[in-house]
């Protein structure tokens, strides 16, 4: 199967307008009212783009098309399927609109496509199409011709044309970036903005270049391809989320950025391009993929010498409080899995008692090993397998944990994982703290809770 994908924005009033989008396959099968994709509506409270105009033609002419709505949690679909059998060469084209935003509107998670003075950012996923899994090669391209002269088309996988020995489903999950667009890049790595920035967005895109550099030697990662696309936000509220090789992080003029305040966001969110493990019915490993990118975030940079011990034990410190202080604390990863789009306090729970259980873990197999393995090699090794095309959940975690260190940490990770009380365990994070226990005062009822103290040892 080959596809293209082509994306043509349309300048209007003073930004984008629309943007239309079209698919070329040069081969597609699809039964008669099977679906032929789906575009999302919202994404964790969200929104998509809906599709307008959206029409397919194969040999046989143009189809006719039906749609349906789906709501499976956190998200929502518009399923698009053709009365009648599609076969051979088949083209769709639809246009999608910025979404339009108001006051009061959420802003983050940076699931939407948005504008700002001069262009726009968008996720892959608000206004491509899903077809499914599907093998072969797709190459998305731009046609720039209804822009202002010198716009620029970019997506995590490069700017203007990119082939990608992949379905089309790649690039549903990857930033973008279209307009009158500026940036810093080197070689495959680079960070592109469109607002002018009220900080110094050059020792930004310095110190993730360096930081890209020590997480993919660590990660063992051969591939060089890495993104960062930077969004002004209208409101007070920013943040940032990571997609496949790229990662979105907002920024508004309220809240000052500085390197310093954003250094942990952004090693957070790129750590996410690596370890992952797969949900299986009923379980939920956000734990897993939200604790290894706090893990890291510190540690990666700690060894880098990028970041003080200090300042470190700062990131620790904020994280450990919050965790211990969240009324939510005791929900199981299911019930906080289950509730976090609603309520935000459980939204963060799995980083927490992610953390803190990978960072007990690590002091357990260093104990067990004497030294010579260290939670670093189970997280590398449930890496190469992924990479591998293996998929792994919770208890080829354990298993792993078990195969490299020889002990069984599955009472521990049932404590973590269904929100019952434990302590984190002194000389965590490479050995440079130690944790006494302390009164915090509970966030929204005042109660009196323990959390835990980091101290520095050396
Ligand atoms: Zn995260």
């Amino acid at each position: 199967m080959k596809c293209q994908i082509i994306l043509k924005p349309f300048w209007g009033e003073g930004n984008i307008d629309y943007v239309e989008v079209e698919y070329r396959f040069d081969i597609l099968a699809r039964g008669a009212g099977e679906e032929l994709c789906k575009i999302t509506l919202s994404a964790y409270t969200v929104p998509g783009c809906e599709a307008e105009e959206f029409r397919v033609w194969d040999e046989c002419g143009e189809a006719v098309i039906t749609t349906t709505v789906s709501e499976p949690y956190p998200y929502q679909y518009r399923h698009f399927q053709s009365e009648r059998a599609l076969f051979g060469a088949v083209a769709i084209r639809y246009l999608v609109h910025p979404r339009p935003l108001r006051e009061g509107d959420r802003c983050a998670p940076y699931m939407d496509f948005r504008c700002e003075e001069g262009g726009g950012t968008s996720a892959g996923s608000a206004f491509l199409a899903d077809f499914g899994a599907m093998e072969g090669e797709t190459t998305l391209s731009w046609d720039l011709g209804h822009m202002p002269e010198g716009s620029r088309g970019i997506c995590a996988f490069g700017e203007g044309e990119v082939t990608l020995q992949a379905g089309p489903g790649l690039f549903r999950d990857c930033y973008y970036c279209m307009g009158a667009v500026k940036s810093i890049t080197e070689g495959d790595f680079g960070v592109y903005w469109i607002a002018e920035p009220t900080f110094d967005m050059e020792s930004i895109a310095m110190y993730t270049r360096k930081l890209y550099g020590g997480m993919r030697a660590f990660f063992r990662d051969s591939e060089s391809v890495y993104r960062i696309f930077v969004r002004k936000d209208p409101y007070t509220h920013s943040g940032g989320s990571a997609m496949v090789r790229s990662y979105m992080f907002g920024w508004n003029e309220t809240e000052p950025v500085s390197l310093e305040n954003k250094k942990n966001i952004l090693a957070h969110e790129m750590v996410h391009n690596w370890p992952h493990l797969s949900d299986s019915e009923g379980e939920s490993t956000a734990w897993y993929s939200e604790g290894t990118a706090e893990f890291y975030s510190m540690l990666i940079p700690l060894r880098m010498q990028l970041i003080t011990p200090e300042e470190a034990r700062e990131a620790i410190q904020g994280m450990t409080d919050s965790y211990y202080t969240n009324p939510t604390r005791h929900l199981s990863d299911q019930e906080a899995a289950a509730v976090c789009w609603q309520d935000w306090r459980a939204q963060t729970l799995p980083y927490g008692r992610g953390l803190l259980f990978l960072a007990n873990t690590d002091v357990k197999i260093r104990k067990a090993t004497g030294g010579e393995h260290s939670i670093d090699d189970v997280v590398l090794d449930i890496l190469e397998k992924r990479r591998n095309g293996i998929e792994q959940g919770n208890m080829e975690f354990l298993e792993t944990v078990r195969d490299i260190a020889g002990i069984d940490v599955t009472e521990d990770w049932e404590t973590m994982s269904r929100g019952r009380h434990f302590a984190p365990l002194d000389g965590g994070f490479d050995g440079y703290f130690h944790v006494v226990p302390k009164e915090m005062t509970e966030k929204d009822t005042g109660k009196t809770v323990v959390s835990y103290q980091w101290e520095l040892d050396r």
